[in-house]
């Protein structure tokens, strides 16, 4: 590691966290960000000098974070599971840290408020000082003590215009790009949600009544002069930074439907530069819907299989596992197909290297999840499934309650409650 002291900030290059996305006490960060220290604040900067992380929070919350996307939205990370304020999040959803965003949060975390916080308020606060101090720095530049100070000024410089009305610009500016995705695939939480966002289509031929992921643009695909556009533009944007992804998600909602997939996968790949990540392994996740799924001829699943990438990972909303739930929920499709898109996802985790199939479940009050038991007993799936609770019909102790019996089922079956982000 290097470190410099500048008056009154530390800047520290090559603090590097974990390439694996395991968080491990000490070192619960990833990749190679810029650290800087200001105040009683760490600053997490990405390569091209936009905040990404602030840690440094007082006594209570002193494992706790906030953390930036790309959408410019804030997380609260909350790894303060000891307080009894929420239940521990490991066995629940596979993170050591619940990931709060205040929008689309698990029942058990409604009320959360931790973005309100004062301490948050004030280390943004402590955030917009540090700009204003970067900015007179680099007007001045005093002498410091480092063998190479241009690495230095070069991220000052850099940081020194990424305030938070510049951060919302080009939050703005991606959107602009691709139109954003407001459900990221459940998979996603593997790389802590770390992915670029290309699209392949967009919106969805289906008009799910419970449906929080379609967006608000019609159904249409995408032509390869628009995917070249948005590559070429998000790889300019990502910058330097794209050392810090190795994972690329392909929206929106049924990205297996594009004629265009692997062209787009191979150019995605290319272009963010997976393969020389310094996070280990390439990761491309996608939804498809069950009926895409079924049609995919096994000479398809093979070329996906060729892709650089080390893992696919395909999600599909089966949703519920009898025809009168599914009726009730509007989801097009029947509960034979459910069980037929599962033995499907079972043979192909059971035998294929490289691509993944995981699936997703709804949770109500108004049912039992016993169909979805039975389901996954008589489709003999293996592989991961994410309960999503259906917001505002679905308490905390019935989610919790559903996972732990549909954990039982079968042990071949991760089962885990779907964390909802957006990029
Ligand atoms: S198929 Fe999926 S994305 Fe499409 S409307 Fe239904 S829930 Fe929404």
């Amino acid at each position: 590691m290097r470190s410099v002291t500048v008056e009154n900030i530390t800047v520290q290059f090559d603090r590097d966290g974990r390439s694996d996305f395991r968080r491990s006490g000490a070192v619960n960060w990833f990749g190679k960000p810029v650290i800087v220290q200001f105040r009683a604040h760490e600053f997490h900067f990405d390569l091209e000098g936009r905040i990404q992380r602030i840690d440094g929070f007082s006594a209570n919350h002193v494992w706790d974070w906030i953390q930036r996307t790309m959408a410019n939205d804030w997380l609260y990370y909350d790894g303060n599971s000891y307080s009894g304020d929420t239940p521990p999040p490991e066995p629940l959803i596979g993170d050591a840290v619940w990931a709060v965003n205040g929008r689309t949060d698990l029942p058990m975390l409604q009320g959360h408020g931790g973005l309100q916080r004062d301490y948050v308020a004030k280390a943004l606060a402590h955030f917009d000082d540090l700009i204003r101090t970067i900015r007179e720095l680099v007007e001045r530049r005093p002498g410091v003590e480092l063998d190479d100070p241009n690495r230095l000024w070069c991220f000052l410089e850099k940081a020194a215009k990424n305030d938070r009305a510049q951060l919302q610009r080009i939050a703005e500016e991606i959107h602009g790009i691709h139109g954003g995705m407001a459900v990221l695939p459940p998979d996603t939480i593997a790389v802590d949600y770390r992915v670029i966002l290309l699209k392949v289509m967009e919106g969805c031929v289906n008009a799910c009544r419970f449906c929080t992921a379609r967006g608000s643009l019609a159904f249409a695909m995408k032509s390869r002069d628009d995917i070249d556009r948005q590559i070429a533009m998000l790889a300019a944007i990502y910058g330097e930074d794209r050392l810090n992804y190795n994972s690329v998600v392909l929206g929106e909602c049924d990205a297996l439907l594009s004629p265009e997939l692997e062209y787009a996968a191979t150019q995605a790949y290319e272009a963010f530069a997976c393969g020389a990540s310094c996070l280990t392994g390439a990761n491309l996740f996608l939804f498809a819907t069950n009926k895409t799924f079924l049609a995919q001829s096994e000479a398809a699943l093979d070329r996906l299989e060729a892709l650089p990438f080390d893992r696919i990972a395909i999600n599909i909303g089966w949703e519920a596992g009898s025809d009168k739930v599914l009726r009730h929920l509007g989801k097009p499709q029947t509960a034979r197909g459910v069980l037929a898109g599962m033995e499907r996802a079972g043979v192909i985790n059971r035998t294929r290297k490289k691509v993944q199939v995981s699936g997703n479940f709804l949770l109500t009050d108004q049912y039992e999840c016993d169909d979805i038991a039975i389901a996954i007993r008589a489709s003999q799936y293996c592989g991961p499934l994410y309960l999503s609770p259906l917001r505002g019909q679905c308490s905390a102790r019935h989610a919790l309650r559903d996972l732990a019996a549909l954990k039982q089922v079968r042990p071949e079956v991760c089962v885990r409650l779907y964390t909802m982000q957006r990029l």
